[in-house]
C-alpha cells in the first residue's frame, strides 16, 4: 500500500508518530512535516486542544474526527481522561449529537437497516467492512437516552457504546459493529425536517416491525456465528421487553436499559450494606417509575435476595414495590397493567403519590426511576430519614436511608446531592444518574456515586466474549454485581461512596468479566475451553490496548 494510503487509514494511521525507519519503508517521505512526535506529545496536544472549546458539542465533533483519522489516539484519549470525555462520547453529550446528526452527519459510521433493505439484511451485513465481530450495539432508535424519538439519528447511540466496550472494557475496535435499524420514526419534527438522514414515514409496528427485526436477528447469527453479543439499546419499553424475552433462548443478547442498569444498580445496594449493616432481604424498596430501569432492577434484586435467602423468588418480590404514573402499583389494578409490571402487585389500599405510599410502605430503600425530576421532595426525604433512624433492634445495624436518584440527565434527577444530604441530616445513602459534585454538610464532605451503567457493561460483554458464551442468564448479571460491588475499597465507604472511582474502571472491568466468566463456566454455557485458569489475568490479558504498533 501506498504511504498516502496508509495515512488515510484510521485503523494504522499515526500521524506525526511515525518514526523515520517507518516513514523509509511505507513511503511516507515528504507526506508528512519533519517532527516527529511520541503519542504521548499527540495526546497532549489534541487535550489541550479540546479543552479549549466551550461548547460540548464541539470536543464531540472533534473526537468523532479523531476516531475516522486515528482510531488508536482516540482511544488512547478516552482511556488516560475517561472521566472527563466520558459525558462527551456518552450521555449526555451524545444525546445533543443525536439531535443534531442531521447536520453534523459527515461520514456514515456503523450499519443502516432500514425497512428498505427487507429481504437483503444478510446480504446488507456482508457489505460491512470486518468479518469477525464479537459485539454489535443495535438502536431503532425510539427512546434515545431520554430524548424520545429520534428515528435513524438514533446513530449516535450505538457508536458511542461500542467506543465504551472498547475503552472501558478492551474490545477491539475491529469487532465492534453498530447499526440502527429504521422502521420510521415518529417525530414530527424529524418527518418535516429536509436534512432528516432517515426513512420520512411513521413507525412501522406489529408483524411489519417483528419480521424486520426476525430476519435481523438470524441474518446476524447466519453470519457471525452462536457467539456474537447482540445489544439492544435504547428501545421503547414496548418493545424493549419482548425482544429481550423472545432472543434470550436463542442468542446471546442483553438490554443495556434494563439488565445493565439493574445490574449497577444491585452492585451500589450491595455495597451499600456495609455502610447500613443487615443483608438485602433485610431491606424493604420503593421505586417511583415502573418501566425499563425500575422492574428491571426490582426484579434483579428479588433474585438476588431468593438466592440468599433460598426462597422463592415470588415471596421475595413482596418486600419491593413501584409506584408508577397511575399510583401504587396493587392487587386490584393487574387486569389494566402491562406485563412488567404484574409481578409488583401485591395486595394494598390505593395510594395516589409518592409521599402517601412512602408513608405507608416505610421503606429502607428508595430507588427514582420515572424520568421526572424534583420528586424526591423534601418532605419525602424527610420522610425516609425519620422510619430510617439508629436503631437497637438487630445488633450492629445502623439503620440509614438509603436514596437512589437515577433519573437522568441532571435537570430529571429526582433530587440534588444536596438536597438528600440536607434533608435527611447528612444520614442519606445517596447515589444518582447523573454525575453530582461532593456536598459540604455540618463540616463533612460527602461525596456521592453515580450509578453509571459504564461500570458494568464493558466489562459483561468482556466476560461473555472471552469464555465464548452463547446465552446471557441473569445469574451472570448477579456476578457482575457482585464483582463491581466487590471493588468498592474502605476509603470509598469512607466519604459514602457506594461505587468504586471510575478511573480504575480497566481493572474494574477485568474483574467483572473474570466473574461472569466463571459462571459462564460454571453454568456450562461457556464454549471455549478449556477454562482459564486465572480469568482475572486472562481478561486483562485480552484487552485492547491503544499504545502504537511498530510496522515493519
Ligand atoms: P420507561 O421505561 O419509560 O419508564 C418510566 C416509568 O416512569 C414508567 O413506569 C412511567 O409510568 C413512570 N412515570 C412517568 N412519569 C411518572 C410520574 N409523573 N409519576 C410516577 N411515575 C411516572 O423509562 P426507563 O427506561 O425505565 O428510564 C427511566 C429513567 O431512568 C430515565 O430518566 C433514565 O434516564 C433513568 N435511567 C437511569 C439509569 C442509571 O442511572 N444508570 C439507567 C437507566 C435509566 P407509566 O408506566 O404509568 O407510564
Ligand atoms: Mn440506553
Amino acid at each position: 500500500a501506498s504511504g498516502y494510503t496508509l495515512l488515510r487509514d484510521p485503523h494504522h494511521n499515526k500521524g506525526l508518530a511515525f518514526p523515520e525507519k517507518e516513514r523509509d519503508a511505507h513511503y511516507l517521505r515528504g507526506l508528512l512535516p519533519p517532527a516527529v512526535m511520541s503519542q504521548e506529545l499527540q495526546e497532549k496536544k489534541i487535550m489541550n486542544m479540546l479543552r479549549q472549546y466551550k461548547v460540548p458539542l464541539h470536543i464531540y465533533m472533534a473526537m468523532m474526527d479523531l476516531q475516522e483519522r486515528n482510531e488508536r489516539l482516540f482511544y488512547k484519549l478516552l482511556i488516560d481522561n475517561v472521566e472527563e470525555l466520558l459525558p462527551i462520547v456518552y450521555t449526555p453529550t451524545v444525546g445533543e449529537a443525536c439531535q443534531k446528526y442531521g447536520s453534523i452527519f459527515r461520514r456514515p459510521q456503523g450499519l443502516y437497516i432500514s425497512l428498505k433493505e427487507k429481504g437483503k439484511i444478510l446480504e446488507v451485513l456482508k457489505n460491512w467492512p470486518e468479518r469477525n465481530i464479537q459485539v454489535i450495539v443495535v438502536t431503532d432508535g425510539e427512546r434515545i437516552l431520554g430524548l424520545g424519538d429520534l428515528g435513524c439519528q438514533g446513530m449516535g447511540i450505538p457508536v458511542g457504546k461500542l467506543s465504551l466496550y472498547t475503552a472501558l472494557g478492551g474490545l477491539r475496535p475491529s469487532a465492534c459493529l453498530p447499526i440502527t435499524i429504521d422502521v420510521g420514526t415518529n417525530n414530527k419534527d424529524l418527518l418535516k425536517d429536509e436534512f432528516y438522514i432517515g426513512l420520512r414515514q411513521n413507525r412501522a409496528t406489529g408483524q411489519e416491525y417483528a419480521e424486520l427485526l426476525e430476519e435481523f436477528m438470524f441474518a446476524v447469527k447466519q453470519n457471525y456465528g452462536e457467539k456474537v453479543l447482540i445489544q439492544f439499546e435504547d428501545f421503547a419499553n414496548h418493545n424493549a421487553f419482548e425482544l429481550l424475552a423472545k432472543y434470550s433462548n436463542t442468542h446471546l443478547v442483553f438490554n443495556d436499559d434494563i439488565q445493565g442498569t439493574a445490574s449497577v444498580v444491585l452492585a451500589g445496594l450491595i455495597a451499600a450494606l456495609k455502610l447500613v449493616g443487615g443483608k438485602l432481604s433485610d431491606q424493604k424498596f420503593l421505586f417511583l417509575g415502573a418501566g425499563e430501569a425500575g422492574t428491571g432492577i426490582a426484579e434483579l434484586i428479588a433474585l438476588e435476595m431468593s438466592k440468599q435467602t433460598k426462597t422463592s423468588i415470588e415471596e421475595t418480590r413482596k418486600k419491593i414495590w413501584l409506584v408508577d404514573s397511575k399510583g401504587l402499583i396493587i392487587a386490584s389494578r393487574k387486569e389494566t397493567l402491562q406485563h412488567f409490571k404484574k409481578p409488583w402487585a401485591h395486595e394494598h389500599e390505593p395510594m395516589r403519590t409518592l409521599l402517601d405510599a412512602v408513608k405507608a410502605i416505610k421503606p429502607t430503600v428508595l430507588i427514582g426511576s420515572s424520568g421526572v425530576g424534583k420528586t424526591f421532595t423534601k418532605q419525602v426525604v424527610e420522610a425516609m430519614a425519620s422510619f430510617n433512624k439508629v436503631s437497637h433492634r438487630h445488633d450492629k445495624q445502623i439503620l440509614k436511608p438509603i436514596i437512589l436518584a437515577l433519573s437522568n440527565p441532571t435537570s430529571q434527577s429526582e433530587c440534588t446531592a444536596e438536597e438528600a444530604y440536607t434533608w435527611s441530616e447528612g444520614r442519606a445513602i445517596f447515589a444518582s444518574g447523573s454525575p453530582f459534585n461532593p456536598v459540604e454538610y455540618n463540616g463533612k464532605t460527602y461525596v456521592p456515586g453515580q450509578a453509571n451503567n459504564a461500570y458494568i457493561f464493558p466489562g459483561l460483554g468482556l466476560g461473555l466474549i472471552i469464555s465464548g458464551a452463547i446465552r446471557v442468564k441473569d445469574d451472570m448479571l448477579l456476578a457482575a454485581s457482585e464483582a463491581l460491588a466487590a471493588q468498592v475499597a474502605t476509603e470509598n465507604f469512607e466519604k459514602g461512596l457506594i461505587y468504586p472511582p471510575f478511573s480504575n474502571i480497566r481493572k474494574i472491568s477485568a474483574h467483572i468479566a473474570a466473574n461472569v466468566a466463571a459462571k459462564a463456566y460454571e453454568l456450562g454455557l461457556a464454549s471455549r475451553l478449556p477454562r482459564p485458569k486465572d480469568l482475572v489475568e486472562y481478561a486483562e490479558s485480552c484487552m485492547y490496548n491503544p499504545v502504537y504498533r511498530t510496522y515493519r
